[in-house]
């Protein structure tokens, strides 16, 4: 399937200079949102995964089916304030702006197989600071999938230690 004929692309959104890969055109698609999500379900098929992680909101968008489909558990990744149990947490720097992330302490068991999701690769920041956290804990990344890598920014440089797939790649 041609999955770039459904992202819409958003000049100067959300700051002047940035072209946004609007993917709720794609989600909106019912046979298109099946289809991209079994792609990267199979990318993580043969890998043993224990369970998958995503950050908000859109990494639940693409993570939660996943897991659905691999009949594993799901464990949120969330800004600084939004899980209400004890947490820990990092700072990361984004595309556009700073911020930190936070995983419950009690998500992810030593040793387990983890599968990160989220819907973009830009900078990797988002990323690599959902994967310092899962290792944190003792989890085994063992796989990252996108549904849009940003080749230019090279965010798979900063990630080349881990198994990456992305369905589309915007150069
Ligand atoms: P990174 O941390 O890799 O620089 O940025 C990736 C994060 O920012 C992802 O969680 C993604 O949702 C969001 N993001 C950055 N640029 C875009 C974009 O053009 N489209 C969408 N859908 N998300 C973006």
């Amino acid at each position: 399937m041609d999955f770039k004929k459904y992202i819409q692309i958003v000049e100067d959104y959300p700051k002047k200079g940035i072209r946004f890969k609007d993917i709720t055109t794609l989600m909106q698609d019912g046979a298109a949102y099946k289809a991209a999500i079994n792609e990267m379900t199979d990318f993580a098929r043969d890998k043993n995964v224990d369970v998958v992680v995503g950050p908000e909101a859109r990494g639940f968008v693409v993570g939660c089916p996943i897991a659905y489909a691999l009949e594993v558990g799901f464990v949120p990744v969330r800004k600084a304030g939004k899980l209400p149990r004890e947490v820990i947490s990092v700072d990361y720097g984004l595309e556009y702006g700073k911020d930190s992330l936070t995983i419950h302490k009690d998500a992810i068991k030593k040793g387990q197989r983890v599968l990160i999701t989220d819907d973009l690769l830009a900078t990797g920041g988002t990323i690599e600071a959902t994967i310092e956290m899962v290792e944190q804990l003792g989890g085994v990344v063992v796989g990252i999938a996108f549904m849009i890598e940003l080749g230019y920014l090279e965010g798979r440089d900063r990630l080349e230690n881990y198994e990456l797939f992305s369905l589309m790649t915007y150069n």
